[in-house]
């Protein structure tokens, strides 16, 4: 595997509070890296409501999730962070040295002076389906997530779900794929409302076909998958051949991994041990924004943001042992003109 990366700070998630945590530090001319399990950054915001209004960030009198983010990276572009996305941070070990060992899903790895966990409700991790023996065929035959969609051309698909991703990939194979069938357990679909209107007509010159009902069972025949059992709404079980499955039933978010660290944990929350620094009972390891706990606790946005402003002044010694750190106005301060590029 690649070399560790050697970093001051590394934070573990890019939600609106962990890329807040980036100007703060870089405020302070610490560098950030970034790490989120999505494949995009925003966490909630853009996961969650992209197009809702937002009407409580001071003197922002209303934006959307999307356009708050879209906001913070362009405050944040003048302290370049390295962002490493579609990877979950796995593991955090205190090494000897002091610093701490991290290393992500995909195997990024990294010996990084402090912490910051921005982690929100946790990493967004696919629904499973839950099927007596289904998990055996994870990656070989069921999929939650296409990463190559050339895998499917010229097989027989069955796709389960009926929001955007589900409709996005029928109407994708269609074609490519040798059949196509969209199961969803009611007649009734999430997804834009065109993409619906698609899938429909497509059905019609059956081009594709849609199925109501749910998966109930499997049958496999030399250790593959072979027929999936789908119980209809008139209670009637019917066999359906098929070669992959892909499943889309959204997203949950799950602590994972954070509860392995070592780190004190109230209530599915990281307990910060006090309101100055932020800092968990892991000395180094800081909690920011909605995954920490204290007491007056509120899961706001701006709260999050004031967290990440003296969280950075509280990880400051760890990487500038003898320097004195003032706080400074990014008005009047020719220092932080000078770090912000605006001179
Ligand atoms: P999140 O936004 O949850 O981001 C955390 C990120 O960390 C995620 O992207 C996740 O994938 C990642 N992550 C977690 N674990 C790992 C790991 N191990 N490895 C890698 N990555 C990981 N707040 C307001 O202030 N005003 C509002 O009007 C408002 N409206 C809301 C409306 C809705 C519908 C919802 C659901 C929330 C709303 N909130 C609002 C709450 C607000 O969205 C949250 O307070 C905010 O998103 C918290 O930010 P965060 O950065 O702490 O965490």
């Amino acid at each position: 595997s690649l070399a560790p990366i050697i970093a001051d700070a590394v934070i573990v998630g890019a939600g609106p509070v962990g890329l807040f945590q980036v100007f703060e530090l870089g405020l302070l001319e610490i560098k950030a890296h970034v790490i989120d399990s999505l494949p995009m950054v925003g966490g909630q915001c853009v996961e969650l409501y992209p197009d809702k209004p937002i009407y409580d960030i001071p003197a922002v009198p209303v934006c959307t999730g999307q356009e708050l983010v879209d906001n913070l990276l362009k405050q944040i572009e003048p302290f370049s962070p390295t962002f490493h996305l579609g990877q979950e941070v796995t593991l955090v070990a205190r090494r000897e040295d002091g610093r701490f060992d991290l290393e992500t899903s995909t195997g990024t790895r990294f010996i990084t002076k402090t912490i910051f966990i921005a982690a929100g409700v946790g990493s967004f991790q696919p629904r499973t389906l839950k099927v007596d023996g289904i998990e055996a065929f994870d990656g070989s035959q069921l999929f939650y997530r296409v990463k190559d969609p050339l895998r499917f051309h010229g097989r027989n698909i069955v796709i389960c779900g009926g929001g955007d991703s589900a409709l996005d990939w029928a109407l994708d194979l269609v074609g490519k794929a040798e059949s196509v069938v969209l199961l969803h357990r009611r007649d009734d679909f999430r997804a834009a409302p065109a993409s619906v209107t698609k899938m429909r007509d497509l059905c019609e010159q059956l081009e594709m076909q849609l199925i109501i009902g749910q998966i109930t069972g499997i049958e496999t025949k030399d250790d593959l998958l072979s027929e999936i059992k789908v119980t209809g709404q008139d209670g009637v079980t019917r066999r359906l051949p098929l070669d992959d499955l892909l499943v889309f039933y959204g997203l949950s978010p799950k602590l994972g991994p954070i509860a392995d660290w070592s780190l004190e944990i109230e209530r599915k929350q990281l307990k910060v041990m006090n309101t100055e620094k932020f800092e968990t009972n892991i000395p180094g390891i800081f909690a920011v924004g909605d995954i920490n706990t204290y007491p007056g606790k509120k899961k706001l946005i701006l709260s999050g943001f004031h967290e990440a402003a003296l969280a950075a002044f509280g990880a400051a010694p760890y990487i500038f042992p003898d320097k004195k750190i003032h706080m400074q106005y990014t008005t009047t301060s020719p220092k932080l003109h000078k770090i912000l590029g605006v001179e």
